[in-house]
């Protein structure tokens, strides 16, 4: 079958290959023909041999954890599934027995292990996955394209559920990138009373500024802000009665982190899902920020399983729009020119299509 595969521990050596042999599912699992694939951030990061994630790798190995697709083949001991249901699937795979596991939380299972990552992925014709981890999906309410980054949507919609209240409140958005822009869809979608949105990449600030302006008439006000042009706080304060109720960090930028304590109201809340690149960060002026405004901050991982999945395919069957999410359709052989787009913050999602050849 046709695949993208890490080939060897170093950077840039993804290959495409076109001989690798259809998998077989095993006790508990299911083969997926997969419909279509996205690129995600971990894609690059792996692509690139970025130490943040190397370490989880052995290649030789098939990359890609966002998918949608049909079962074809059930393993032995599988129930309730049948060839041609139309899929996604869960890519972290958890123990189900830890601490962790064992009071609700599976989405920071201590021995949480990643298809795509620690074994073999979506970016092929083929994915095998244990049927525990399949969701449903209504080809009514989820076209290929869109189910081809349910994993990245359930992150932003983690984030913004992460937060005790969106409606009616002030939220300021740090990042723009492809996460950004979805979780941005679902504030205004949940009726915000505002949405501020800040970005410094010129192309995620072209896009973010596009989408502002096709939504003009929405009953929340989203504004744009290049925070590298000056007088953020004062605009901000301005246009949200003296400060914002809930930050979603998106961008892991210390920057982005320090201002938008700084613009929180007092009681407000930070839900931060973006990673810093370095391991340790300088919160400026933190009893004043932090204590003094009595405020909450809260660390997203993953998807809540299957809460957060429950409450996605619930916002798309409600008409969540994420069709200007889908910047670039590429055949799967053009893994690479999807990883330079998304380098070049050229693109949002990649949507990779393994059964197109030419
Ligand atoms: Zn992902
Ligand atoms: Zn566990």
């Amino acid at each position: 079958m046709r695949a993208i595969q890490m080939a060897r521990p170093e950077p840039g050596a993804a290959v495409y290959v076109e001989d690798l042999p259809v998998p077989t599912p095993g006790e508990g699992e299911v083969r997926v023909r997969i419909a279509r694939a996205a690129i995600c951030g971990t894609d690059r990061h792996i692509f690139h041999w970025d130490p943040s994630v190397a370490p989880m790798l052995s290649p030789p190995v098939v990359i890609g954890h966002e998918f949608c697709g049909h079962i074809d083949a059930l393993g032995p001991g599988v129930e309730g599934w049948q060839e041609g249901d139309y899929v996604s699937a869960e890519m972290h795979l958890v123990c189900g027995r830890c601490r962790a596991c064992r009071s609700g939380n599976r989405h920071v299972c201590e021995h949480t292990r990643i298809a795509g990552l620690h074994r073999d992925g979506a970016f092929a014709e083929y994915v095998v996955v244990p049927a525990a981890n399949l969701v449903r999906l209504d080809p009514a309410v989820v076209p290929p394209h869109i189910g081809a980054f349910l994993d990245a949507l359930g992150n932003a919609v983690h984030t913004v559920q992460a937060a005790s209240s969106i409606a009616g409140r002030h939220v300021l958005l740090s990042g723009y990138g492809a996460i950004g822009a979805m979780a941005a869809a679902v504030v205004e979608f949940e009726g915000a009373a505002s949405l501020t949105i800040t970005e410094v990449a010129p192309g995620h600030l072209e896009r973010a500024r596009a989408w502002a302006a096709a939504r003009a008439d929405s009953a929340t006000p989203i504004r744009v802000l290049d925070p590298g042009r000056g007088g953020l706080v004062e605009e901000v304060r301005a246009t949200t009665d003296g400060g914002v109720d809930v930050v979603l960090e998106m961008s892991g930028a210390p920057a982005a982190i320090n201002s938008g304590l700084e613009l929180l109201y007092p009681a407000g809340e930070m839900v931060l899902l973006g990673i810093p690149s370095r391991p340790d960060l300088l919160v400026e002026d933190f009893s004043r920020r932090i204590i003094f405004k009595g405020l909450t901050l809260r660390g997203v991982v993953g998807r809540r399983m299957f809460a957060t999945w429950e409450e996605m395919l619930g916002l798309l069957a409600r008409g969540l729009d994420l069709e200007h999410i889908v910047t670039h359709r590429l055949p799967l052989r053009d893994f690479h020119r999807g990883v330079a787009l998304l380098d070049a913050a050229e693109a949002h999602k990649v949507v990779l299509d393994p059964a197109q050849t030419d």
